[in-house]
């Protein structure tokens, strides 16, 4: 399953985050998941909660939020969405020249101990 090799790389971003912190139990994991990913946020919360199991992450909440595809314009430095709409072509320039910069990856955006905040 796909989901579960991100839900592994997320606990351990998270297991990380939590040791700079000098987390020792987590309540709640806010994670972006880019639209590029193909990750299907119900079987991510699934395969989160097997690979968080006896960590200090089991039981914790998921929280996912999904992100759109950004491009970044090589020829104008414009970002936009790109999609069928604008022909996947910069809307300022007309380009095909542009970088995905944002929405092809699954992010760790915050973990939150209640005791803790
Ligand atoms: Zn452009």
């Amino acid at each position: 399953m796909h989901e579960m090799s991100y839900a592994i790389r997320l606990v351990n971003m998270a297991l990380d985050a939590a040791k700079q912190n000098n987390l020792e139990n987590v309540d709640a994991v806010t994670v972006e998941v880019g639209q590029m990913t193909g990750v299907l946020p119900h079987l991510l919360s699934e395969a989160y909660q097997s690979a968080s199991k006896s960590t200090i992450l089991e039981g914790s909440k998921l929280d996912i939020i999904k992100a759109n595809v950004t491009a970044l314009c090589n020829d104008c430095s414009s970002t936009y969405e790109p999609n069928a709409d604008n022909d996947y072509r910069c809307p300022t320039c007309k380009s095909l020249n542009s970088k995905i910069i944002k929405g092809r990856d699954v992010s760790l955006i915050s973990i939150i101990d209640y005791e803790n905040i």
